[in-house]
């Protein structure tokens, strides 16, 4: 019987979420606290739970069939493989809105830099040695690479570099060091990622399906199902403002000629403006209610 791999990150950023989205999915496993191989009770699919830098390499060789990791983490290994192996590559089957990150550039507070350029001669701290190369190449800037693996903020301070390309995503760390982000050097979010390895039918039938349900499970978590009383004459205009709705279902309601009942599925965030646009253009009892799941 086919079963299939799928290496989440066993404890950090991602973990939670990648665990959720897949039991979103319908994925239930036999957990084991101190254990990197849960079980999957319902359907042929078990986890592995591991570090996130890993992930990559267990897809290449073939480990694990599917792997959610951040395309900051699978872009520099798909790179860092290719020194070996140029042909390796992973495919990215799903972008996951979570995990959102950006490897920046971050120069000293006082240190003049107005462009790329300024970096050339320069050394630049780095856990991400072959995003920054690739970076440096495109702007045609030739600077160093100091490849550290942490605590790489602090590397300006120390001496050991000039400038830094780090992770930001609220800045608070770089500020405390007395750094500012200039460029961006990616924009990251979590993906689903597959092995290059061919799989038997029965396995590429299994891995359709769950893809099938990691994007209505994605889809449902943006979508809303709104529910609202409006003025007949003015149908057009509330369901314009409804974000991302198709053909809203019009319901009559009893007794009231000029008033009709509208259900319509966003599949667009629904914010408040929305709701006090909708309220102006003459809507009541306006009910905003979650989607669990979504099959198109
Ligand atoms: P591991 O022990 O698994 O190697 P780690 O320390 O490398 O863990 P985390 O800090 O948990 O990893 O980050 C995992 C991923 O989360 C990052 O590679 C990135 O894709 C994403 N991420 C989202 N926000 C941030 C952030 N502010 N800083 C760092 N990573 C972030
Ligand atoms: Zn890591």
């Amino acid at each position: 019987m086919t079963r299939l791999k799928i290496a989440i990150q066993k404890s950090g950023r991602l973990s939670e979420q990648s665990l959720q989205l897949l039991e979103r999915s319908g994925l239930a496993f036999a957990k084991s606290k101190d254990k990197l191989f849960w079980y999957g009770r319902n359907l042929p699919v078990d986890l592995l739970l591991v570090r996130d830098d890993d992930i990559p390499r267990l897809l290449l060789e073939g480990v694990c069939q599917l792997g959610i990791v951040g395309e900051n983490v699978a872009q520099e290994k798909i790179l860092e493989a290719r020194e070996r192996k140029p042909a390796a590559d992973l495919e990215a089957l799903a972008r996951l809105d979570f995990g959102h990150c950006r490897l920046m550039l971050a120069v000293p507070e006082d240190m003049p830099y107005n462009a790329p350029a300024d970096l050339d001669g320069k050394r630049l701290a780095t856990s991400y040695p072959q995003l920054t190369r690739r970076w440096l190449q495109e702007q045609g800037v030739d600077a160093d690479i100091v490849t550290l693996n942490g605590a790489v903020e602090i590397a300006p301070s120390l001496g050991t570099a000039e400038a830094i390309v780090d992770l930001v995503s609220t800045g608070t760390t770089l500020r405390a060091n007395h750094l500012k982000a200039t460029d961006e050097v990616l924009s990251s979010q979590a993906a689903v990622y597959r092995s290059p390895r061919v799989l038997d039918a029965p396995a590429e039938q299994l891995l359709a399906t769950l893809l099938t349900r990691i994007e209505g499970v994605r889809r449902a978590a943006e979508s809303k199902y709104v529910m609202l009383h409006a003025p007949r004459a003015r149908l057009a205009e509330i369901s314009a403002i409804l974000p991302g709705a198709e053909s809203p279902t019009v319901l009559t309601l009893e007794g009231q000629g000029d008033k009709v009942a509208v259900h319509a599925v966003c599949t667009e965030q629904v914010f408040w403006e929305h709701l006090e646009e909708l309220k102006r253009a003459g809507a009541s009892a306006v009910l905003v209610l979650p989607v669990e799941k979504m099959l198109a």
